[in-house]
């Protein structure tokens, strides 16, 4: 029979048990507090491109995900990206090219979200604080003291610390989320005028203040001058948590001239965004969490790892976990 289910965070693990449960003919609502959605699939809109500022590719290694990677693909939702790829160790930049194939969405990061959206409900800018359970129904309480429902099941698909504040009802379930640890990540995008005299177009970086550099307008898609979106190491962000997005962007800037090797003209563009949930401290394997005799489930990145892929994964294994529950 047709259930009907609130998913509380439209990002890709949010979304994907949105779309499993629908396709599987149950009455979806999904919710968020952001005024978008694809949560850190996030790109910035402004005068000079879109802007990746969250997650900046995906790889693909599960076969089932494989399978739908291959329908996006066809649809033309996401595009390879093979950039000239280097390393930074040691004081080192050398090239690093790989066999790995890597996926953007086009023509940004939430293109992707934005297409696997068509035909769900979404209710954008909702921060849900609260859920009341009304035998045998939920009712799911916004930050402005409305109320939503009622439904059957809610499926929360939030970062861990938040996450947990909301599964209070299921105490386990509570526990769990809570004693995940997510680490936070700075974002800087620069755009400049003159491309810079540099042939890197991605790099990991091993020591020092950041974590990756990419050239965002090498990936297909994105229009406008040569942009970057560096993202600062976690040990870096964690100890400037508090910096202002002045401080961090000069430090950056600074960082990314050094590896770089080249003298950075001042940006026409920057933009610091500081996540405070960018990742889990550790990978775990249990893809989603359920109390089933509430009829209450958790999914995200943080129940397999902090990756794209495994955001989806979440998602597929929640609606599962409910279906299979009856
Ligand atoms: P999210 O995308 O965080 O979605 C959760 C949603 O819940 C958000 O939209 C949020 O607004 C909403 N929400 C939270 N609380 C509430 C509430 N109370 N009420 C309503 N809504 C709520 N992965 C890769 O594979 N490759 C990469 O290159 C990569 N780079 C990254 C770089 C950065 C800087 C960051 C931050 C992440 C990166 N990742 C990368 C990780 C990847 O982005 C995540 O693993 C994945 O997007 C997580 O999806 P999710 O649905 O689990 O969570
Ligand atoms: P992937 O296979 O491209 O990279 C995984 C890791 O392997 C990289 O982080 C890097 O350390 C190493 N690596 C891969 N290719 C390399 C090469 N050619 N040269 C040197 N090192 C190489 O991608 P994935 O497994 O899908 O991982 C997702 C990526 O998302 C990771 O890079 C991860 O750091 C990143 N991420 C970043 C954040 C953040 O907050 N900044 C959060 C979540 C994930």
């Amino acid at each position: 029979n047709t259930l009907s289910i609130a998913i509380i965070g439209a990002g890709l693990a949010g979304i994907s048990a949105a779309r499993h449960l629908s396709e599987a003919g149950h009455q979806v609502q999904l919710f968020d507090k952001s005024r978008g959605s694809g949560g850190r699939l996030s790109s910035k809109r402004t005068e000079f491109g879109d802007l990746d500022i969250g997650a900046q590719y995906f790889t693909a290694r599960e076969p089932g995900f494989r399978r739908e990677l291959k329908r996006w693909l066809e649809a033309g939702w996401v595009a390879d990206w093979e950039p000239q790829l280097y390393l930074y160790e040691k004081g080192q930049l050398r090239p690093s090219e790989d066999d790995q194939q890597r996926f953007i969405g086009m023509p940004r990061m939430t293109g992707l979200s934005r297409q696997l959206l068509e035909g769900l409900s979404l209710t954008s800018s909702c921060r849900i604080q609260r859920l009341r359970r009304d035998e045998p129904h939920w009712w799911l309480e916004d930050d402005q003291g409305s109320e939503h429902g009622p439904f059957d099941r809610v499926v929360v698909a939030a970062p861990a610390p938040q996450a947990a504040a909301l599964l209070e009802p299921a105490v386990q379930l509570a526990q769990a989320a809570a004693r995940i640890n997510m680490l936070p990540c700075w974002a800087v995008a620069l755009v400049f005028e003159q491309p810079l005299d540099t042939p890197v177009q991605a790099c990991f970086v091993r020591d020092g203040a950041l974590d990756w550099i990419s050239r965002n307008s090498s990936k297909a898609g994105r229009k406008g001058p040569d942009s970057w979106v560096i993202h600062a190491s976690t040990d870096w962000s964690a100890a400037h948590v508090d910096d202002s997005p002045l401080q961090v962007i000069a430090a950056v800037q600074q960082a990314l001239a050094q590896i770089l090797g080249c003298d950075l003209p001042e940006p026409v563009f920057s933009h610091a965004h500081r996540w405070l949930y960018a990742r889990p401290a550790e990978d775990c394997q249990w893809g989603a969490l359920a109390a089933p005799e509430l009829g209450l489930y958790a999914c995200g990145d943080w129940c397999l790892g902090g990756r794209v892929e495994n955001a989806w994964l979440s998602g597929r294994q929640v609606a599962r976990a409910l279906m299979g529950a009856g």
